[in-house]
């Protein structure tokens, strides 16, 4: 088990929590002697500064939405049990919560914030006999009070249908993920934009956001994956929908077949 899984586990267990989806975070943060401090923050969404004889943790008031707000106070007290005395200070950008690797402690901390949020056995049970859609992340994020990122990411790890995942940054393809044994092999478009035909490419060239109601997308397999020519390869219809951050300039795009 991962380190970060590992701790959130133990603090689950010590504080005695029953419900996670109950959890104050800001109880358990006192509880475990850091200080929290909310106010404007600049260049950073969270910020943990450890000192002699006090930690203080702040997290950025700016922050629109309440399960991002929890996630970030998560990610934060994640660095407070498990990198004490390592460095000074953590300064969280919206791209250090982002669950593509930056840094060990970092995948550390965002892993401990998934999981002290959305206990792994909790998020299996929930995702049973459900189909997936955009509708199934937002329900899930509602009920554990979470980011929609840090959902697709857990869904990804642990969710029954598998999807792959890429993230695109100021029109460029950072990172994608795809299952271990997924059938469909991934043009690799590192450093590239986004493929013409994707949903990724019409928030980067035209804006385009849809509603709640049309953000399930169709495209086609061609669109991100390989199509094999020698082996008569069809092309078929897959999925996407993207979760689209305007202020960061920033799409993932959770792609999958039905
Ligand atoms: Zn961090």
């Amino acid at each position: 088990m991962s380190k970060g899984k590992n701790a959130a586990q133990k603090l689950i267990y010590e504080c005695g929590i029953v419900d996670p989806t109950e959890i104050p975070l800001e109880l358990i943060v006192y509880g475990r002697g850091a200080t929290l401090v909310e106010k404007p923050l600049h260049n950073a969404e969270g910020r943990i500064v450890f000192g002699n004889s006090k930690s203080i943790i702040t997290v950025n008031s700016n922050i629109e939405f309440m399960g991002k707000r929890r996630f970030v106070l998560a990610h934060e007290l994640g660095h407070f049990e498990m990198h004490r005395n390592l460095v000074p200070v953590h300064n969280d950008t919206d791209a250090t919560l982002e669950y593509f690797k930056n840094g060990h402690q970092e995948t550390e901390a965002n892993e401990f914030a998934s999981e002290l949020l959305m206990p792994e056995n909790l998020f299996i049970s929930e995702c049973e006999n459900k189909k997936f859609s955009p509708d199934l992340l937002r329900s899930l994020a509602d009920l554990f009070q979470t980011s929609i990122t840090s959902v697709a990411y857990k869904y990804f790890e642990l969710g029954r249908h598998p999807v792959c995942l890429f993230y695109s940054h100021n029109n460029t393809v950072k990172y994608w993920k795809r299952p271990d044994d997924y059938p469909y092999f991934i043009n690799s478009r590192i450093k590239l934009p986004p493929p013409e035909d994707s949903v990724a490419a019409e928030f980067f060239d035209n804006q385009k956001i849809y509603s709640r109601a049309h953000s399930k997308q169709p495209i086609w397999k061609s669109t991100w994956f390989e199509l094999k020519k020698y082996e008569n390869d069809n092309d078929f219809k897959f999925y996407e929908y993207c979760i689209i951050t305007p202020k960061y300039n920033t799409v993932l795009s959770i792609v999958w077949e039905e």
